[in-house]
């Protein structure tokens, strides 16, 4: 009788300790198809899946590159040029190992061609007068939960690294990333001296690769009222459709704005995020995307969302904290907001003449990236502010090789 009891006892803990400890099965993760465009995204519910680790370990000890460029479509183009394309992704892919340790391959899809054919909209930006170069962005975000018990969106590329031993599925692309031919690019094989309006490309590429790696920000103009006047800026709201419904999911941010804060009085800005997040609650549903700006054009929120423009307009008014005691301003002097610049580089009046230039808004024409590090006396294109902020997304480095990472969300 004693041992019918005991078993039956036994069965209900190890229910209770299976139901307890039972993880989640889904993800959140987001798959972008676009290089140039951010709308060109699918919200996807991604299994979590086993990792062997033993790959891990194996992957330490091999001397390969860790960052591949897997897919590569080179049109308009001669065979030379697409040649020196192609090996300028691998000398980036050098630079960047070198800096950081990569304990899992970055996978790359690099599509170089002409965008006055494929895109002519890139090449008529502001009147004809400027063409879009290019861009990488990460193909796939998952959402991961911070030390701070907030879940925002990190870059497969970086989750690779964290060597979880249940991850969200990976796709089988990390960036992806997309190049103008029509630029009058140079590359070290050019036997000349760079010419005024030539660009150095890997000074691009790697440039574009911190992006893709998590130099980027949530925060923008994504809720468009009538009035073009009347810009707000917000974390990315997370909307679905569904049954012809819009599905609020609340707004969120991304592994970089953790750390940002307002120089006026040191705050987070994820507590602004958290204020806009009081504007209705996840899963909230509504008419339609336009029901949705009325509702909040109606709110509370507003003023917080308009306080963010004139904030993000105004010249060095938000910053990193990467470390401690390591402080990187921010570019907010683009008038009026722009999405992809503004906050999303480092401030250019403050950084230009400095070893972290790299991360600059524009990047210089006429010079090579050789002669800008040796002007600004840096040691390498990965000046000492960026490592720092990529360590504070969890890249490892030699000096800094256990730093803090994000855990699941469940
Ligand atoms: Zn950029």
């Amino acid at each position: 009788m004693s041992t019918t009891v005991k078993s039956k006892n036994f069965f209900i803990i190890f229910f209770l300790i299976v139901t307890c400890y039972c993880p989640p099965i889904f993800s959140y993760c987001e798959d972008y198809f676009d290089a140039l465009d951010h709308n060109a995204r699918r919200s996807v519910a991604c299994p979590l899946v086993k990792d062997d680790l033993s790959r891990y370990s194996k992957r330490d000890d091999d001397d390969e590159l860790k960052i591949k460029v897997s897919r590569f479509q080179c049109d308009n183009a001669t065979e030379e040029t697409c040649k020196n394309v192609r090996k300028t992704f691998d000398e980036a892919a050098k630079v960047i190992s070198e800096t950081f340790i990569l304990k899992s391959t970055i996978n790359l899809d690099v599509n170089f061609t002409n965008f006055c054919i494929s895109k002519p909209s890139l090449c008529d930006v502001q009147g004809g007068k400027r063409v879009v170069i290019g861009g990488a962005r990460s193909a796939r975000n998952m959402l991961l939960l911070d030390d701070d018990d907030v879940a925002r969106l990190y870059p497969q590329s970086l989750v690779k690294q964290f060597e979880f031993k249940k991850h969200p599925e990976f796709s089988s692309i990390d960036i992806i990333a997309s190049f103008n031919s029509i630029v009058d690019w140079y590359f070290p094989s050019q036997k000349t001296p760079i010419r005024s309006k030539q660009r150095d490309m890997l000074y691009v590429v790697l440039h574009e690769l911190m992006h893709g790696m998590g130099f980027f920000t949530l925060w923008g103009d994504f809720l468009v009222s009538d009035d073009p006047k009347d810009v707000l800026i917000t974390t990315r709201p997370d909307i679905i459709n569904d049954n012809n419904q819009t599905v609020f999911n609340g707004f969120k941010e991304a592994a970089f704005d953790r750390l940002l804060i307002f120089n006026r009085d040191q705050t987070r800005l994820t507590k602004v995020s958290e204020e806009l997040n009081q504007f209705a609650k996840a899963g909230t549903r509504f008419k339609s995307d336009v029901d949705l700006i009325r509702k909040f054009l109606d709110s509370k929120q507003v003023n917080v969302a308009r306080d963010m423009t004139k904030i993000t307009t105004t010249p060095k008014t938000i910053s990193t904290f990467p470390a401690p005691s390591e402080k990187v301003i921010l570019e907010t002097s683009i008038k009026p907001f722009q999405g992809g610049a503004s906050m999303t580089h480092v401030d250019e009046k403050t950084y230009l003449n400095t070893p972290d230039f790299l991360m600059t808004f524009l990047p210089v024409p006429g010079k090579t990236l050789e002669e800008l590090i040796a002007e600004v006396g840096g040691k390498g294109p990965i000046g000492p502010k960026l490592k720092s902020i990529m360590e504070s997304l969890g890249l490892a480095t030699k000096e800094k090789p256990n730093p803090s990472r994000p855990r699941l969300a469940s």
